[in-house]
This record gives C-alpha cells, structure tokens and sequence, in this order.
C-alpha cells in the first residue's frame, strides 16, 4: 500500500471505532506524523485534502513545512515534541498547534512571544499520565492547577490536554485519565493515540490522534 492507501485506511478505521464508541462521525481530528518522512512523503496527503500534520522537532518542521505551506496555506503544523525555551520563538513563528507546553518557564516564553509576533497558535498541555522521570510533560497531581496558571498568570489560552502512555502498559486507563483531567480543566481537545493505539483512544474519547507509522510507514 501507498501513503494515500494507509492514509485512508486510517480514516475508515478511525470512523469505525468511532461508529462503535456511538460518537459522533467526524469527530476525532487525524494529525498525521510526518516526521523522519521528507516533504515528497507529504505531499500525496495535501493532494488528498489533508491538512493537519505533526512534527516533533522545531528544526525538522522548518527545514520541511515552510515550502509546502506557500504551496498548501491552510494546513496546520502541530508541536507534539519537546519545546525548549530557545526554541520558542520558533515555535511560535512556525506551527499553528504546540501540544508540548509542560512547564512554568515555557508557558512564559510562548506568552511573550505570542505577545511579541502577535501570534496565537492553539496550545495544549502535555500530561505525563505515566509518572514517568524520563518523559516530557507536567504529572497528573499538577495538570489542572497549571491549566489555571497558563490562563490566569500567562493570559494563555489552552484549549486542549495531550498524552503519551508508558510503552509497556495498557493505555486505556491513561486515556481515561487524560480525559478525566480534561474534564475538571475544561478543555475540549484531547490529543491522544498514536499508531498502535488510535482506534483505542477514540473508544476512550480522544479528539484528537496522531499517527505516523501506519500512513507514513516504519521509520527507520
Ligand atoms: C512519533 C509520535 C507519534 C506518532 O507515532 P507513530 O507510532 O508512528 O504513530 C505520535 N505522538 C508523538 C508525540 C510522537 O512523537
């Protein structure tokens, strides 16, 4: 199969989990991961009419995104890696989604930059629902007081919560647990479930998935 083959494959599975879930068709967004993949590996999904697209290093996105947006204005690039404070000027210039905002230092920096390019890339608060010491984002315990920081002492809107579960448990109850803390911070967007695990998310209320290797192929 190609790219555009998996590509709607994806989709049709994606409404399948959602028919049996009794959601609403068309409710979960599909951000395909594009990273490690050149921007000939994108460009069937423009063609396609795709337009969200996920890439987890600032430098990598604007290496590859900047050309196909002149070419495609409307897509949307979303941030669904680390943001280092250096980088966030970046960031802000160059994605219209940053799903990666984990922490008091970074909230600042995007509240300034946003201020300074007059800017407003949607923002999500990455949840570290596994505890665990080597990933990114903030811990359960803290997630909805940092929401109410980013909003009150930031002036940040978020809009949405991400997650990525530990590689060797069950996600289901991680979802659960994102969509929980969802709930009690009020966001709408719940970015979860990625290859292995989309139709699971969906069946446990994700928006939002992001999925790389069943359109694009292994990445080596
Ligand atoms: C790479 C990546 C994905 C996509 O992973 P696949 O397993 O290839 O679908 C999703 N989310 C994040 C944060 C990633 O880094």
């Amino acid at each position: 199969m190609n790219v555009t083959a998996r590509y709607e494959s994806v989709k049709a599975d994606i409404a399948n989990a959602e028919l049996a879930a009794g959601r609403n068709p068309g409710s979960t967004r599909l951000v395909a991961v594009s990273k490690t993949y050149p921007a000939d590996a994108v460009l069937p999904l423009l063609h396609a009419g795709h337009r969200h697209f996920g890439e987890n290093r600032v430098q990598e996105a604007a290496s590859k995104f900047p050309a196909l947006r002149s070419e495609f204005p409307d897509l949307a690039l979303h941030l669904i890696g680390p943001l280092q404070s250096n980088k966030a000027a970046d960031a802000v210039a160059l994605f219209d989604v940053i799903e990666t905002v984990d922490r008091e230092k970074i909230a600042r920096e995007l509240a300034r930059e946003m201020d300074r390019q007059q800017k407003w890339p949607e923002l999500y608060v990455q949840v570290n629902t596994g505890n665990e010491a080597q990933k990114a984002g903030i811990l359960p315990d803290e997630a909805v007081a940092f929401v109410a920081r980013c909003r009150l002492e930031h002036g940040l809107t978020i809009s949405g919560l991400m997650c990525i579960p530990p590689v060797d448990e069950q996600a289901g109850p991680h979802f659960d647990l994102l969509r929980k803390l969802a709930g009690e911070a009020g966001v709408d967007v719940i970015s979860m479930g990625m290859s292995g695990d989309y139709e699971i998310a969906v069946a446990h209320g994700a928006t939002s998935v992001r999925v790389g290797s069943a359109i694009f192929g292994v990445r080596s």
